[in-house]
C-alpha cells in the first residue's frame, strides 16, 4: 500500500516483484531459532527500505509535485547542508509528523508480520512451493533488468546521493567556467552607448509574491514606502504590472535572469559578464549563503560582499544589514558602477525575515482574513499569512531604502537606473492550503517589477507598465539599463523596447491570462 503512495501505474508492479523475494522468505519454515531470528531483522530492514522510500516520494509528490531525482529537488539538496536542513523540518514539521507516524505504524506492523514467518513443522504443499519458485524466478529476473533493478530503494538513493555529490562538486570548480564567460563577453565587443557616469543598482528578491503588495491592489497595507514613490514619481518608477517568472526556485531563476534565458547549448552571455567587458565595475552584495550561486554569479563581479555568512537560509540577518554596503558602493569613485544586491526578501522562515515584534497583521481580523477563513485555509497557513506579510512590510522599507540611496547618492549629472524584481513568486494559501516555493501554483510564478531611471536615453512605450514582463528575460532589460550595445544585441525581448514580441512562457501550471 505504502508503495502505491510513492509510485504510479506500472512502477508499482516492478517494485513489488523487487520487494517480493523477501517475502517469499517467510513462508519458509525455519527451525532453528537464530536464524529465525536473523530473519526478522532482516526481512523488517528489506520491506523498511521501501517503506521509507516510498514515503520519501510520496511527501516530495505531494509537497512539490517533483520525484526526487528531478532537478528541482536534487539541486535543493545538493545546495543544503545541516542546518538548513533542520529549519526546513521545523517549518515543515506537521506534515514530516504525519509522514513519520505513517511509517512508524507501517515499522510496527512490519515486525509484527515478520514474527509471524513459517517456523518447523510440515513442509509446505506442493502447490506452495511451486508458487514460490515462481515467485523467486522472477524476482530474479527483474533484479537481471536494469531499470527494474535501479528502481530498488537502496540502488536508487545510492545512485541519488552520487549524482547529489556530484553537483556540489561541480559547482565548488567554476572558476574555468567564469573565465570562460568573460573572454566570450569580451569577444561580443560590448561597449556603453553613452557618454559620462551611469550607475544601475540593481534589486533582487527572494520569494516576493506581488498579490501581497499594497502597491499591487493587496488590501493589506504591506509596501507603504515603494507606493509613496509611485505618488511622487509617477511614470518615472515603472511598476510592471504583469511581472512573472518562469521558474519557481532560486538557482533556476537566476540562472535565466543572468543568461539571457538561453539554453546551455546556446552558449549564452552572462550578464554581469557583458557589464565588466563594457567597463562597469561589478558589486555583488548578498544576504544569502548560497555555494551555487556564489560559484555561477556573484564571483563574476568585480565586489563580492556577502553579509550573512551563516550559511543556509536560517540566521536572523535582516535585508537592511545590507544597506550600508550598498551606500558604499554608491560612494565609490568609479566611472560606471553595476550593483546588484541579493536580498533573503521573504523566504521562509517568514518570521526571521522582520525584526521581532514588528508584525501588525497578527491576529487582527481584516478582510484578508476573513476571505482565507471562507475559503477553508488553516489556522497554520492563515498564520504564516501573517508573517509573510509582516516580512512584505520590512522588505517595503529596505527595497524603497535602496531607491532612496541609489536616487541620492552619486554624481548629479550622471546617469542613475534602479531596477528590482524577485527571483519566483510564493504560496500563502492562495490558491490551495500550501505556504511554500510553489512550482504546481501560479502563486510560485507571480512577481513584482520596478524600474526606475533618473532619465531615459529613449522615450518610453505607452503601454511599457501594461505588457507582460517575463523575468528569464530580464537580462535583456538589464542590458539595456547599462546601455550597453553588443554584438547579438536584440530587442524583442526586452520590455522596454519599442521592437518587444510577448510570448507567454511554458509554465508547469495552467495561466489563463499573463496579463493580470
Ligand atoms: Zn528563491
Amino acid at each position: 500500500m505504502l508503495i502505491a503512495l510513492g509510485h504510479d501505474g506500472r512502477r508499482v508492479a516492478q517494485l513489488m516483484v523487487l520487494a517480493a523475494p523477501a517475502l517469499v522468505w517467510l513462508a519458509w519454515p525455519v527451525r532453528s531459532p537464530r536464524v529465525h531470528r536473523f530473519r526478522i531483522v532482516l526481512v523488517w530492514l528489506w520491506v523498511m527500505g521501501f517503506a521509507l522510500d516510498a514515503v520519501t516520494r510520496a511527501y516530495l509528490l505531494d509537497a512539490y509535485q517533483a520525484a526526487p531525482d528531478s532537478s528541482l529537488v536534487q539541486s535543493a539538496a545538493a545546495n543544503t547542508n545541516r542546518r538548513e536542513a533542520g529549519e526546513y523540518l521545523s517549518m515543515h514539521w506537521r506534515a514530516t509528523l504525519v509522514w513519520c507516524g505513517g511509517l512508524l505504524l507501517a515499522a510496527l506492523v512490519v515486525a509484527r508480520n515478520a514474527r509471524r514467518g513459517a517456523r518447523a513443522g510440515e513442509p509446505p504443499p506442493r502447490w506452495a512451493i511451486t508458487g514460490m519458485c515462481a515467485i523467486l524466478a522472477i524476482g530474479s529476473i527483474a533484479y537481471l533488468i536494469k531499470p527494474w533493478r535501479r528502481l530498488h530503494p537502496v540502488v536508487f538513493w545510492a545512485d541519488w546521493s552520487h549524482s547529489v555529490l556530484a553537483l556540489r562538486a561541480g559547482w565548488a570548480d567554476q572558476q574555468r567556467e567564469r573565465d570562460l564567460a568573460l573572454s566570450r563577453a569580451r569577444a561580443t565587443r560590448p561597449s556603453v552607448a553613452m557618454d559620462g557616469p551611469a550607475t544601475l543598482v540593481l534589486v533582487i528578491t527572494d520569494s516576493i509574491n506581488r498579490d501581497n503588495m499594497a502597491l499591487y491592489g493587496y488590501s493589506r497595507a504591506t509596501t507603504p514606502r515603494l507606493m509613496a514613490y509611485k505618488a511622487q514619481l509617477k511614470d518615472q518608477l515603472l511598476v510592471m504590472r504583469n511581472a512573472w517568472s518562469a521558474d519557481a526556485s532560486t538557482i533556476p531563476a537566476l540562472r535565466n535572469m543572468f543568461n539571457f534565458g538561453l539554453p546551455e547549448d546556446q552558449q549564452p552571455q552572462h550578464v554581469l559578464a557583458l557589464a565588466r567587458a563594457a567597463g562597469y565595475k561589478v558589486w555583488w552584495m548578498s544576504n544569502h549563503d548560497d555555494v551555487a550561486i556564489e560559484q555561477k554569479h556573484a564571483r563574476l563581479a568585480d565586489m563580492v560582499d556577502i553579509v550573512n555568512r551563516t550559511p543556509g537560509r536560517a540566521g536572523a540577518s535582516l535585508d537592511g544589514e545590507l544597506l550600508d554596503c550598498v551606500q558604499e558602493a554608491l560612494e565609490d569613485p568609479a566611472e560606471r558602477k553595476l550593483i546588484v544586491v541579493h536580498l533573503m526578501g521573504a523566504h521562509p522562515h517568514y518570521n526571521l525575515r522582520f525584526p521581532e515584534g514588528a508584525n501588525p497583521f497578527d491576529d487582527r481580523i481584516d478582510d484578508v482574513e476573513e476571505a482565507l477563513e471562507r475559503s477553508g485555509r488553516s489556522m497554520w497557513v492563515r498564520k504564516f499569512r501573517q508573517e509573510y506579510d509582516a516580512a512584505l512590510l520590512y522588505h517595503d522599507f529596505v527595497v524603497a531604502e535602496t531607491l532612496e540611496l541609489t536616487r541620492r547618492i552619486g554624481r548629479a549629472e550622471g546617469y542613475r537606473a534602479w531596477m528590482y524584481l524577485s527571483d519566483h513568486g510564493q504560496e500563502v494559501g492562495h490558491w490551495g492550503n500550501h505556504a511554500g516555493h510553489s512550482p504546481a501554483t501560479a502563486s510560485g510564478y507571480r512577481i513584482p517589477t520596478v524600474i526606475w531611471r533618473n532619465r531615459s536615453p529613449k522615450r518610453q512605450p505607452a503601454d511599457a507598465e501594461t505588457r507582460p514582463f517575463r523575468a528569464d528575460w530580464s537580462g535583456w532589460t538589464i542590458t539595456d539599463l547599462l546601455n550597453i550595445r553588443w554584438n547579438g544585441d536584440a530587442t524583442d525581448r526586452n520590455a522596454l523596447a519599442e521592437g518587444y514580441r510577448w510570448q507567454a512562457p511554458t509554465l508547469p501550471v495552467e495561466v489563463t491570462s499573463f496579463e493580470d
